[in-house]
């Protein structure tokens, strides 16, 4: 909840300075449409057919040729782009790019039709990730796509969000991560994920029999659940289906509690840097529901200091809660031999972990060490169909940042090409998104759900 008096002087700092005003995002519930307007589909050939009748809802998808049949969406897709239509979303399928001669009629048909995108309108690319197997025309139009949808990001204007599915080669557009990603982007549920590509690795996992309850049979455990981002987590998970445990620390208890009885889910206290916690983790879970199938580890601390002055305490602390515990309850979580039906792990990792930032040397060496981490334990659940990834917020209102001073979390605000904070729900999201079965080919990755913070890399 926004304090009034915080929220009047934000206004009044973004006057001073000079700020425009940021534009109302639009999130996401239960019931909502996925699109509300047109969409055009930019491209030819038989990916932007495929992907053109998966959006309409027209069953064309040839079975004859070994594509899939999906189920449509039945949106009102646009194969041309006509100029006096105010579409909802642009999709450019560019999978078959080979050149950057090549980039011309797609992305050009893309730029005319900016001006007219409607208010929170999504532009979304789908095309290959560039490898040093491609030869070197392929890779440089495939790697001009992913700075030219960064581009693209900086210069929308009303709440606009636009992003790019890359796919690995040998990734149809039809597999389940494709699908479940172009939803996800084309959704309100990414409304503060700006400016990122999102690489799919496999045509593994499985599209949800329900779209609005994916998690629906999924038991989920979540660290640092009684407040914040934790508390969104909890709260999303269960809206998508899955039965949650909210874990925190003891003099937590009566907020956990709470997040936990409205949901519906069970209160497990405990300090995740305790030696047992993963077998603590895992005895509740399995005793009260049976089964464990997602942990996300959101649970974190800030001890900002410059280097030169951090004490060994506050890079101590820093480490236990915010990695150590993680890798330490993963260890009890792959040796269990209970975690093995799709399980999925999902860990907070900030910005940070990216781009360093001042004063944070301690946070920015567990946030980094969540990316490796993720990419690292990932190829270790392959074998049960498993995946591990990590969602790095930008700057998310919070308690954890309404301490921070109000003229530095106005200029954070700021940062951002959406010109404002996120809300702990947009981290919640991204986090649902990756433990939901059509994730399943997204691997070892790092999502920024950060209105593209121009912060660092
Ligand atoms: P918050 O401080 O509001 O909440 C963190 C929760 O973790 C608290 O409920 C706390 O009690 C719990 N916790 C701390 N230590 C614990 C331990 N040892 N065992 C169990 N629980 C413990 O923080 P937040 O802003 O909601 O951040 C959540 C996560 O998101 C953190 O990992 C944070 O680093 C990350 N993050 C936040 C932002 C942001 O802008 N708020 C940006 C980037 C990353």
């Amino acid at each position: 909840m926004a304090n009034p008096l915080q929220t009047t002087l934000s206004a009044k700092l973004s006057g001073l300075l000079g700020f425009s005003p940021a534009v109302p995002l639009r999130r996401w519930a239960p019931g909502l449409p996925l699109v509300e307007g047109p969409v055009l589909v930019v491209g030819s050939g038989a990916d932007a057919d495929a992907v053109a009748a998966l959006l309409a809802g027209d069953p064309a998808t040839d079975d004859a040729s070994g594509h899939e049949v999906l189920d449509g969406w039945g949106l009102d897709v646009h194969r041309h782009a006509a100029p006096d239509v105010r579409y909802a979303a642009v999709v450019a399928v560019l999978t078959g790019v080979e050149h950057p001669d090549a980039l011309h009629g797609p992305l050009l048909t893309v730029a005319s039709t900016l001006k007219g995108l409607q208010r929170g309108g999504r532009v979304v690319t789908i095309s290959h990730a560039a490898t040093a197997d491609d030869a070197p025309a392929v890779a440089a139009a495939r790697q001009g796509i992913d700075a030219v949808v960064r581009t693209v990001a900086k210069e929308s204007r009303g709440g606009a969000t636009a992003n790019g599915l890359v796919l690995a080669d040998g990734v149809p557009v039809t597999a389940a991560s494709v699908v479940g990603g172009l939803r996800f982007l084309l959704s309100t549920r990414s409304a503060f994920v700006h400016g990122q590509l999102l690489g799919v690795d496999s045509d593994a996992g499985a599209l949800p029999t329900d779209w609005e309850r994916p998690l629906v049979g999924r038991v989920a455990v979540v660290t640092g659940a009684a407040r914040g981002i934790g508390a969104a987590i909890a709260r999303t998970l269960a809206r998508d289906g899955a039965t949650v445990v909210a874990v925190d620390v003891p003099a937590a208890g009566e907020q956990l509690a709470h997040v936990a009885n409205a949901i519906r889910g069970t209160a497990l206290q405990l300090d995740i840097t305790a030696d047992d916690a993963g077998a603590r983790i895992l005895e509740h879970t399995l005793a009260r529901h049976g089964r464990i199938d997602v942990v996300v580890h959101n649970a974190g601390i800030t001890r900002d200091k410059l280097f030169a002055n951090m004490t060994d305490a506050q890079w101590d602390a820093v480490i236990a809660v915010n990695i150590a515990a993680q890798l330490r309850i993963n260890e009890a979580l792959l040796t269990s031999g209970d975690f093995t039906d799709a399980p999925r792990i999902v860990s907070i990792s900030s910005t940070t972990g990216f781009a360093g930032n001042r004063g944070q040397a301690n946070y920015a060496a567990t946030k980094g060490g969540v990316i490796g981490m993720v990419r690292a334990t990932a190829p270790l659940l392959e074998p049960f169909g498993g995946t591990a990834n990590a969602v790095a917020p930008g700057f998310i209102e919070t308690e954890m940042t309404a301490k921070m001073p109000a003229l530095t979390r106005q200029v954070a605000r700021q940062l951002s090409s959406l010109q404002q904070g996120g809300q702990p729900v947009d981290v919640a999201e991204a986090v649902a998104f990756l433990a939901s079965p059509q994730a399943g080919g997204i691997v070892g990755r790092t999502l920024r759900v950060c209105g593209q913070n121009v912060v660092g890399a």
